[in-house]
């Protein structure tokens, strides 16, 4: 089978990578057209855990991925001003507590929190603590179940990952072709895309092509006409507009997010550079404001002149079609708020590679990988639109907005859920699990109105000894752990990372 992948942002270096690496019979049957003079859409700095084993998969070492990358330990996500202004909660990437009597811990909290001052539950998260004052240490090195109850991601500059994998997959015999695609020419009976032609008359014939040429959609949606599902009613944000600038200060282990009056920030602090940016609603904000709230935002210096970036937030109606698989931007686009984009890359890969091998009669693969992928994009939508309809802000046009919306389905129940009695439905292949629903709702002020019954067959004197014990035990153990930066100095930092200069 000749598999060729159009487009050389990070959506087509990790799929060749994937493909290069897992599927022995792909070795030299694997093409990578791009475009320089196109270029890529050159953001995408925050990542989600599962990148982890994206890159452990590959066989990539660590230490070597953070130097090539510039990237620093992520923890999760600080919300800044979402809620009600002037409050701020982590989304971490862990769990609460431990389950005390088969019941998850933040159902005992509820009634603890009842009955007298038994700190916030924040105190109950090894990686809230950490991220909060800028420790970091390797969840296997914790001593106990409670200080390995956290997962990590990265912060990272994506081109330099997209130019680490161009080079693990040419070493695996992957070839790249530069050239801007022209023309696509398709099978008049099957509608498969038979060859691409190039700009230099260059045409490459494959059997599966693979669509990362990221927005455009060259050949899922400009020749096969796949459509496009609009999700902005729900995600209206349309517009970002994204600057680096020079780190001043620690290098914190999390993004932050802040709201603002339509849309909201990212700082994402890298080893050399900290990434930010300012999504927003054209409708209640000009560009021009856009670009005043971000450039009075920053922490120091601007590197670089501001990139303006439009998207409409939804999904392909096919992400597979024919013959071609979209992979990245060209499927979909959910807006940066959860840094689900490249996550969504990698399940992407994932399930293409469980398809894998592709034959002329693919109709179930086909129907599988659609299914699959259109319900991780709604789960993602849903996780994204609670961070808007969960809070009290009614301060602008944008806020207003959400808090007269009719949710989704699927969103209204989980809601309705969650309040009667704390309890958070589960998805089926949902990207989010239970603790990040309990993170966002709790740190945005959707408290439920009760706990758990079954909390009540538990001796209570007990859940607070239990309680008492964990929140020592997480203060204890982060006090004594290293500090995020000496951390990354010990594993090897970039060569123009501020890290290695710092005192
Ligand atoms: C504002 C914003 C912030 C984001 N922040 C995050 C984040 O924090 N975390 C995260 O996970 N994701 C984030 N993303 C998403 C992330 O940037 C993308 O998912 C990721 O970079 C993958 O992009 P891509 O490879 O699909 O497309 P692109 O980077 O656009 O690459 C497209 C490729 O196709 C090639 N190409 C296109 N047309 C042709 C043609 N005709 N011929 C030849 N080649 C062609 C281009 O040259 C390029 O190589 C963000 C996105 C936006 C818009």
């Amino acid at each position: 089978m000749r598999v060729c992948i159009l487009g050389g942002g990070t959506a087509g270096w990790m799929t060749a990578s994937a493909l290069s690496k897992k599927v022995k019979n792909l070795t030299n049957s694997i093409t990578l057209v791009e475009s320089e003079a196109i270029g890529t859409v050159g953001v995408g700095e925050a990542t989600l855990p599962h990148i982890r084993f994206f890159n452990q998969g590959l066989g990539i070492e660590e230490s070597a991925f953070m130097r090539a990358t510039e990237a620093t330990f992520k923890l999760g996500i600080e919300f800044c001003d979402w809620g009600r202004i002037g409050q701020r909660y982590i989304h971490p990437f862990g769990d609460f507590g431990t389950s005390i009597n088969e019941l998850d811990f933040y159902q005992h909290w509820i009634k603890l929190n009842q009955h007298g001052d038994f700190g916030s539950l924040d105190e109950y998260a090894y990686g809230i603590m950490a991220a909060k004052q800028g420790k970091f240490q390797l969840p296997e090195s914790g001593k106990t179940e409670l200080q390995r109850a956290f997962g990590y991601a990265y912060q990272f500059d994506s081109s330099l990952y997209a130019k680490f994998l161009r080079q693990f997959s040419e070493n695996n015999g992957v070839v790249r072709i530069e050239g801007k695609v022209i023309n696509v020419m398709q099978d008049q009976q099957s509608g498969n895309v038979t060859n691409v032609t190039l700009d230099s008359g260059q045409i490459i014939e494959a059997d599966l092509f693979i669509d990362c040429s990221g927005f455009r959609g060259v050949l899922i949606e400009q020749s096969l006409k796949s459509g496009y599902q609009d999700w902005s009613q729900w995600l209206p944000c349309n517009r970002a507009v994204a600057v680096p600038c020079e780190s001043t200060g620690a290098i914190n282990p999390y993004t932050r997010a802040t709201a603002r009056k339509a849309g909201w920030q990212w700082r994402i602090p890298l080893q050399h550079r900290t990434g930010n940016g300012h999504v927003y609603w054209n409708e209640f904000i000009s560009d021009d404001e856009a670009t005043n709230v971000l450039m009075s935002n920053l922490d120091g210096k601007a590197l670089a002149e501001p990139k303006q970036l439009f998207f409409k937030t939804g999904r392909r109606n096919h992400f597979w079609k024919n013959n071609v698989v979209a992979i990245g931007l060209s499927g979909g686009f959910l807006e940066p708020l959860e840094s689900t984009s490249i996550h969504l890359i990698q399940e992407g890969i994932t399930a293409l590679l469980e398809l894998f091998p592709v034959t002329q009669d693919n109709k179930y693969e086909v129907q599988e990988y659609n299914n699959r992928m259109g319900l991780q994009y709604e789960r993602v939508r849903d996780f994204l639109l609670l961070h808007y309809v969960a809070n009290e802000r009614t301060d602008s046009e944008m806020w207003r907005y959400f808090s007269n919306m009719t949710l989704p389905d699927s969103l209204q129940e989980k809601i309705d859920a969650w309040l009667h009695r704390g309890y958070v439905q589960r998805y089926e292949f949902g990207t989010f699990l239970p603790p990040s629903w309990v993170a966002v709702m709790m740190g945005q002020n959707l408290i439920p109105q009760a706990y758990d019954p079954r909390v009540d067959k538990s001796d209570f004197q007990q859940i607070k000894n239990m309680s008492q014990s964990m929140r020592k035990d997480i203060a204890q153990s982060v006090a004594t752990c290293q500090s995020h930066m000496d951390y990354i100095k010990t594993i090897g930092a970039a060569s123009n990372s501020k890290i290695l200069r710092a005192p």
